[in-house]
């Protein structure tokens, strides 16, 4: 026998598992629960009381077949036809994964270092502000993703399975907390260590990675790709090509513009980080002046219109610390990101404005590129 139920559980019961039990117990008006599964679990701060809200998943008798995963349906493609990715963020990779699920070799060629070599880099920006163009916060394995916070929360849910993204993340090491957690959080720390394990599973299947190769030219023939080089010297045939380039590559944009490949400019956000001390935001948002041990350092969300523009918080980070993101010398470029305690003494994030095609300031249908100038 099986129920789904909704609980209120306090902040100081949240983590007494038998208390939560009890609580199901009386809800259900079963008589015994063999096993409880906490499937959702949120943060109601909406009332002075605030709760944890759970969604929890009761039975009676045999508990059902937990399905085995998605790394033992993966079975070794060393000997198919292969697809070319470039760029080893979170597209390329979870492209590598779909392609070996789907029969077909992945070959990744990264401009950037292996994720633990890359740490060098990131300190070279932070204590000499000394930025390499192809290994910084952005490039290199794991892409902008390998610090990227890893706040997997999205309001997209028609672009495909969130729960397999879930899921595969933690096959790869990530806490099964996000698979019930309504605002899912990895953190800084923990993720490089997932990116390694990704990049272990692609070569087991008989993928391959490629570091320090950066695409410096498609090679089209007959309006078809054929293959792409790398690092100005080697030619690599095959196709399909994926270019998993990220935002931040403006060169392959250049270079698309440069062989005519259709590209549109579009309208993005631009704004500023902004930084506060985390217990003013806790006080705001929990209405006391000590948060419980057992609530996160809290989040917000703030949208409004200023002179008919959207202005929006983005990419909030509690407990956080505020990152240099550039990718070229001479940029100033920040971003957020905290560690999975999220418990440094401040919050940040992005507040940003909208920025329409028209505000590029030239005819963007005739340059695609307006809005990576304006940048
Ligand atoms: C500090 C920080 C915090 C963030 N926080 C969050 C968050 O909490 N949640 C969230 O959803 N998003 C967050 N983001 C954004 C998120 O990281 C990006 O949206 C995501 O990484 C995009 O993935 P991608 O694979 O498309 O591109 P990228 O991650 O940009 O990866 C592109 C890869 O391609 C490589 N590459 C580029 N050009 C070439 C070339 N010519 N040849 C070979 N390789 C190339 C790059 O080196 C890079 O490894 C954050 C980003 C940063 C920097």
């Amino acid at each position: 026998m099986y129920k789904e139920i909704e609980l209120a559980i306090s902040p100081e019961d949240i983590q007494n598992l038998e208390i939560i039990r009890q609580k199901a117990l009386e809800k259900s008006g079963w008589d015994k629960i063999d096993h409880l599964h906490i499937r959702k679990r949120s943060i109601d701060a909406r009332q002075r009381k605030i709760v944890f809200r759970l969604r929890v998943q009761i039975y009676q008798g045999e508990l059902p077949q937990k399905p085995a995963g998605y790394l033992p349906l993966l079975s070794s493609v060393k000997e198919q036809p292969s697809a070319i990715i470039v760029g080893a963020g979170p597209a390329g990779y979870f492209a590598a994964l779909e392609l070996i699920e789907r029969g077909i070799r992945p070959i990744i060629f990264e401009r950037g270092l292996n994720v633990q070599e890359r740490r060098k880099s990131l300190r070279d920006i932070q204590q000499f502000g000394l930025v390499d163009p192809d290994s910084n916060y952005c490039f290199g394995e794991g892409g902008a993703g390998t610090y990227s916070d890893g706040k997997l929360y999205t309001r997209s849910h028609k672009r495909g399975k969130i729960e397999k993204v879930l899921q595969l993340l933690v096959e790869h090491g990530a806490p099964a907390d996000i698979l019930v957690d309504a605002h899912p959080h990895i953190g800084s720390n923990k993720l490089p260590r997932i990116i390694q394990a990704i990049r272990e599973t692609i070569e087991k299947y008989g993928g391959e990675i490629h570091f320090k190769s950066k695409m410096t030219d498609l090679i089209i023939k007959g309006n078809e790709v054929q293959g792409i080089v790398i690092n100005s010297n080697k030619e690599i045939l095959g196709n399909p090509v994926i270019l998993a380039t990220g935002h931040s590559a403006r060169d392959v944009y250049r270079l698309l513009a440069q062989k005519n490949i259709k590209i549109e400019a579009k309208p993005f956000a631009l704004g500023v980080r902004l930084e506060h001390p985390q217990p003013i935001i806790d006080q705001i948002q929990y209405r006391t002046k000590e948060r419980n041990k057992n609530l996160p350092a809290s989040s917000y969300n703030i949208a409004c219109q200023v002179e008919k523009r959207g202005v929006f918080s983005f990419c909030m980070c509690p407990g956080g610390l505020i990152v240099p993101s550039a990718t070229a010398p001479g940029e100033i470029v920040v971003n957020g990101m905290s560690l999975s305690r999220r418990d440094s003494p401040f919050a940040n994030s992005g507040f940003v404005t909208e920025i329409r095609l028209e505000d590029f300031g030239e005819d963007v249908l005739q340059n695609p590129l307006a809005g990576m100038e304006f940048q």
